[in-house]
């Protein structure tokens, strides 16, 4: 029952054979369905994209779940969504439904 069918990364136009693409960043692992796009354009993205997290002061690769903080003057702050930066990054969560992590999304996707 493998799956047979050929995808291309989005960006550089390699064959990934196998999705998802997971990469390794910093300690935290990244799987990615959508878009598609080969690991090394992936890390590439990671290294270009992270953006800081405001609770735990590490970095937060594109394409992983985030909490979305709304800081002054229109700008966003990021923390993590996952257990290892600890139940704060919950309390934020209700902002994630505002459009702002879509937003996110885009942005590397251009
Ligand atoms: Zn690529
Ligand atoms: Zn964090």
């Amino acid at each position: 029952m493998e799956n047979q069918i050929h995808h291309f990364c989005q960006k550089c136009g390699a064959q990934v054979n196998h999705l998802p693409t997971l990469v390794e960043f910093e300690g935290q692992e990244i799987f990615l369905f959508d878009p598609i796009i080969c690991k090394n354009c992936l890390l590439n993205l990671c290294d270009n994209f992270s953006v800081k997290c405001e609770n735990c002061g590490g970095s937060i690769p594109p394409y992983s779940q985030v909490g979305v903080l709304k800081a002054e003057c229109g700008k966003r702050e990021f923390v993590h969504m996952n257990t290892t930066c600890s139940t704060v990054g919950n309390a934020f969560y209700g902002y994630l439904g505002k459009g702002n992590l879509h937003q996110f999304i885009e942005i590397e996707a251009c």
